[in-house]
């Protein structure tokens, strides 16, 4: 079957744009799906999303807007000046390129265009933008108006369909396996590989059979194991059997570590490289760490000279592309592990955890920057109190407690009751909720310019939605205010996200497709009529006066707080 023509996917993607309904989403992918030659799925499915790969592949086509404008210039022989006041006029890249664009057949392959993006983005050192600008001028002199429209945007990353890879993932259940209900099977491959294009290609090849047994990869991330909420230290007891193994609780940045005997790479909770960001915990690694290949994982969190922990804030200053080098030496960090996945070639995420942590305790040796979490074997409440207390006196956030027993395998992707927390802000009654922005409300009187409130969702992971929890308008210092609506001005959509439910009377001044993550601090869950988070006889729940803690850039949006667990919480507190 040869390739796609590109027109088709540009057709979708303006069926994609234009609903505002979940499930015709799924409906429409899942109509195509079955359409499109199976051998390059894959990349029909990383172009659904916007992308040119998976997002842990970590690969930047490094175009900015106005090296797309000399393009749009080139191929369309116009002055940069016209393109540029076309640009101010219509407000968007996309919608300037299908304006000005000469050719009106089109003739591109999805290969053709996904190759050349490829191009684009490997181009890097001297001479590279030059190259970009141009090879994608000679890409958009092939395309016609829609094509050109789309492959601006996905260059841009301001594609935005509102799709997302649990989206993508109920759509090929229900193209290659006839329903939806085949949807957690394709979920726990995904875990373990977190590739929408393998799991598409697989699927879509190899059916069922060839989907359960995909493993995992030195080098490709694994969806990292979740905690429960424990209400009480006697919950925990109850929740695990037997001896428990508590861990210092540390407030910093998951990590996990691969290396496949040549090289280590780092990758975030939300499966981003985090290599770069981190050389002195490579330099660690490599010295701490004997083994031919492994997976390991621990918590980054920043120290004080003496080796004592510092608030997770300071550790967002190593967030950064540039100054790296700088900031390794002013924010130092040390990563306390705590579990093993693989080791020397040999999958270990269904081995029970106490032998994950013994094979980790084996081939470490700690050194200042890396060492092992600190923990206690328990199996009495007193004795899960004392470490806590502990824990907390010397500036961690509590304990995480895991299960010690034979089925303690490593969940991917999963918050199960293997792994319980225990914080101590859960002892104050004040519990913080990780939210997704979807719109704002303008700001009136001292806020006039900026926004009053943000319009914050939860996640339903069943429904793959978000259902809105609550307006957070305080909790924000001055500047962080101001620079709201810079911070969200390249989310705006012009409607409700597709998979935003919303009540009829809930209307913010602007939408954004879901995207930032903010922590949020609640004084209290009760029934509203104009939320829609698990929202029964027309009442949803709400938050009761929450406050703005900081933003989770760790966090996607769906790795928000789930609406079970915010149902679960009310039940509880009742
Ligand atoms: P929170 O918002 O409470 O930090 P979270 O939503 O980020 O939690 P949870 O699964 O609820 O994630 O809590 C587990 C997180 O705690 C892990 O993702 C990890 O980053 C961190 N952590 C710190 N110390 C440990 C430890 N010893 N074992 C496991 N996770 C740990």
């Amino acid at each position: 079957m040869p390739s796609l023509r590109f027109i088709k996917l540009a057709n979708v993607f303006e069926q994609l744009e234009r609903t505002t309904s979940g499930n015709k989403m799924r409906e429409i992918l899942a109509r195509f799906f079955k359409t499109v030659p199976k051998k390059e799925i894959d990349i029909i499915a990383y172009l659904l999303l916007g992308q040119i790969a998976s997002k842990y592949e970590d690969i930047n086509i490094g175009m900015a807007e106005k090296m797309v404008l000399r393009s749009i210039a080139i191929d369309s022989g116009r002055a940069e000046k016209e393109v540029s006041s076309t640009f101010k006029k219509l407000g968007d890249v996309g919608l300037t390129a299908e304006k000005l664009t000469t050719k009106s057949k089109p003739t591109l392959t999805v290969a053709q265009v996904f190759n050349t993006l490829h191009k684009i983005a490997a181009a890097s050192g001297p001479g590279s933008q030059e190259f970009k600008i141009k090879t994608l001028a000679a890409l958009l002199k092939k395309a016609s108006p829609k094509e050109a429209r789309y492959i601006a945007r996905i260059i841009l990353g301001t594609l935005r369909l509102g799709a997302g890879d649990m989206t993508l993932l109920d759509a090929l259940a229900i193209a290659f396996t006839g329903t939806k209900a085949n949807k957690p099977k394709l979920e726990h491959a995904y875990n373990i590989c977190p590739d929408i294009g393998i799991i598409a290609k697989t699927i879509a090849i190899k059916g069922l059979k060839g989907i359960e047994k995909i493993g995992v990869t030195v080098g490709r991330p694994i969806q990292m194991m979740l905690a429960q909420r424990a209400k009480s230290v006697q919950m925990i007891k109850e929740k695990i059997p037997g001896v428990i193994a508590c861990e210092e609780k540390y407030d910093g940045e998951r990590v996990q570590a691969h290396f496949d005997g040549k090289r280590i790479i780092l990758f975030s909770r939300r499966l981003e490289n985090t290599t770069n960001q981190f050389p002195d915990v490579v330099e660690g690694l490599k010295k701490s760490i004997k083994a031919k290949s492994y997976v390991i994982e621990g918590e980054v969190v920043p120290i004080d000279e003496k080796g004592n922990l510092l608030p997770f804030q300071i550790l967002m200053q190593r967030r950064r592309k540039y100054d790296v080098e700088l900031y390794v030496k002013k924010i130092p960090v040390c990563l306390f592990l705590f579990d093993l996945l693989f080791l020397n070639g040999k999958s270990y995420i269904h081995k029970p955890y106490p032998e994950r942590h013994k094979a980790l305790q084996k081939i470490i040796k700690p050194t200042k920057r890396i060492k092992l979490a600190n923990r206690k074997l328990c199996k009495e409440i007193d004795c899960i109190e004392d470490f806590f207390n502990w824990c907390i006196s010397h500036g961690a956030e509590g304990i995480i407690a895991k299960s010690c027993a034979p089925d303690s395998t490593y969940k991917a992707g999963v918050r199960g009751w293997l792994w319980i927390k225990w914080k101590q802000e859960y002892q104050k009654l004040a519990d913080t909720f990780d939210l997704v922005v979807v719109g704002a409300f303008y700001g009136k009187g001292k806020r006039a310019g900026t926004y009053g409130a943000l319009l914050c969702a939860a996640y339903n992971h069943k429904l793959d939605r978000f259902e809105t929890f609550c307006k957070l308008g305080s909790g924000f210092t001055d500047k962080q205010l101001a620079e709201l609506p810079k911070k969200f001005a390249k989310y705006k959509i012009p409607h409700k996200p597709a998979r935003l439910l919303v009540h009829k009377d809930m209307k913010p001044d602007v939408w954004f497709t879901p995207a930032v993550v903010v922590e949020v601090l609640g004084a209290e869950i009760t029934r509203s009529p104009l939320h829609t988070c698990a929202v029964e006889k027309g009442q949803g729940l709400a938050l009761r006066f929450p406050r703005f803690v900081r933003y989770r850039a760790d966090k996607s949006p769906e790795q928000a707080t789930t609406v079970k667990e915010i149902l679960d919480m009310y039940k509880e507190r009742k």
